[in-house]
């Protein structure tokens, strides 16, 4: 199976440079080479569970073919002529053209400057944009809140979170009922947006409508195969990272993410991790609570007819025990960035009728708002020098979890951090290099009615790190 390695570092590199727009086609597995390995498996494009269903070009097809693949051509999920019925502005059962889309962004920021800031993260390959809005009170400024994020529809045909984040974004700014639950988050979160990652792949068809959409970027590489990966590192797919993977990385080394999903479609699940490995999160009892918290939801809410969200263990999963992925998203933001990131599989219809788009809105609206209100239980703290200037990058640790694979930092900014968990008490350690360690026996999760602490770290070689102890203010 040298051969497949081969391909996936000569094969690709030429297509780079041409960026046409995506041409993946979707393909049934009919035969499988005898030798593959597990990690090879995991570098290609399976469309999520089923393994015998794969994403790949004709040029990609070839050369898979030629290491002993079988295949027979599918319809592709991403062509639903339904998905081109005319949009009109506020109309949620149909998708906007792209110029809609962009239009929308650009009105929500204007008309709700004290809630909302636009920011374009980049351009996609063939010069689309790329857009995150910013929710929050004082959203001009970098504030002491947790910041959390969602993202949708990296793969190109998976149009519904796609959909349901930009109603999100208008229902968190409308809020025409000043909905106290949406008062408190837009009061305590710095909440990011951005409802389309691929844009090339999505309007693949072109501008006018969704319903050509495509999985790939396009250069015609999976963009969640595309991230440094824990396990295998840098470049797992053997390519450079695409505009859109820069892009994405680099807005995310600016931020300070508490906690993140990123929205998929294809199956009804809340995928957590790890994907890239086969042992447990440290963390793996709050990624499971809050899978629960949001597979019930969505199942209760749901008002079409027949079951939602109830695939594999009843709405959620363990990724790796799904099947494993390189190169994804969602391990990298937990082991690099240090931020609870999952992958929510919102339908089983990649890029669906638009006419259900309403009942998948209303299955998951309240799980939307309730996953961010995660972030609030979380313990939380400052940390600081011995004259008050923020530290960054300190290490946050949690009773036994192991911080080493899956780490929390303090903020740049004012040297905030906030650690995720289910409640009550736990002992705190925070170690930042220079600094002596900090151990807190008995730290709380977050009462919003108090202040949070603040703790002075001491350098290392200092007399007066006997001092040390968290100052309330
Ligand atoms: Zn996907």
């Amino acid at each position: 199976m040298q051969a497949l390695s081969r391909w996936l570092l000569a094969c690709c590199l030429p297509l780079q440079v041409l960026a046409s727009g995506p041409d993946d086609r979707y393909l049934a597995v009919e035969a499988l080479p005898a030798t593959l390995s597990p990690a090879q498996l995991a570098r290609l494009s399976w469309d999520h569970g089923r393994q015998r269903r794969l994403y790949a070009t004709p040029a990609q097809q070839k050369q898979l073919e030629a290491t002993g693949f079988r295949f027979r051509t599918l319809p592709h999920p991403g062509d639903n002529p339904t998905a081109a019925r005319p949009h009109k502005s506020g109309d949620w059962a149909s998708f906007p053209a792209y110029e809609d889309y962009i239009a929308r962004m650009e009105d929500y920021a204007e008309r709700f400057p004290e809630l909302a800031r636009l920011e374009e993260i980049g351009t996609s390959q063939q010069g689309r944009k790329l857009l995150v809005m910013k929710i929050s009170r004082n959203p001009q400024r970098d504030e002491a809140e947790p910041e959390v994020f969602y993202t949708s529809t990296m793969h190109g045909d998976e149009t519904t979170g796609f959909v349901l984040l930009l109603r999100l974004i208008d229902t968190l700014l409308e809020n025409p009922d000043n909905d106290p639950r949406i008062e408190y988050l837009l009061d305590h979160l710095e909440i990011w947006i951005n409802p389309l990652a691929n844009p090339d792949g999505t309007y693949a068809g072109g501008n006018a409508s969704v319903a050509g959409a495509r999985r790939f970027l396009a250069n015609n590489i999976d963009p969640n195969r595309n991230f440094p990966d824990p396990v295998d590192g840098d470049h797992p797919d053997g390519n450079p990272y695409a505009p859109e993977t820069e892009a994405m990385m680099n807005f995310a080394a600016r931020r300070n993410f508490t906690l993140a999903a990123n929205f998929h479609g294809g199956a009804e699940v809340f995928n957590y991790p790890w994907d890239s490995r086969a042992e447990r999160h440290p963390d793996d009892d709050w990624f499971q609570q809050a899978g629960r918290a949001w597979a019930d939801s969505a199942q209760q809410n749901w008002p079409g007819g027949g079951g939602y969200f109830r695939d594999l263990n009843n709405g959620i999963t363990n990724g790796y025990d799904w099947y494993p992925v390189s190169g994804g998203r969602q391990d990298w933001m937990n082991a690099i960035m240090g931020c609870f990131e999952v992958t929510i599989e919102l339908s089983a219809v990649k890029n669906p009728d638009p006419a259900r788009l309403p009942d998948y809105w209303q299955a998951n609206r309240d799980a939307l708002l309730g996953y961010l209100e995660q972030a609030l239980t979380a313990v939380r703290g400052r940390v600081v020098d011995s004259k008050y200037r923020p530290i960054a990058d300190a290490l946050i640790q949690l009773d036994d979890r192991d911080a080493s694979i899956a780490p929390v930092f303090s903020d740049a900014d004012s040297g905030d951090f906030f650690r995720p968990t289910q409640g009550g008490v736990h002992r705190l350690r925070i170690t930042a290099p220079g600094y002596a360690p900090l151990e807190l026996p008995k730290a709380e999760s977050w009462n919003p009615n108090r202040a949070a602490p603040t703790y002075i770290l001491w350098p290392a070689s200092d007399s007066k790190q006997g001092l040390q102890k968290p100052q309330h203010h």
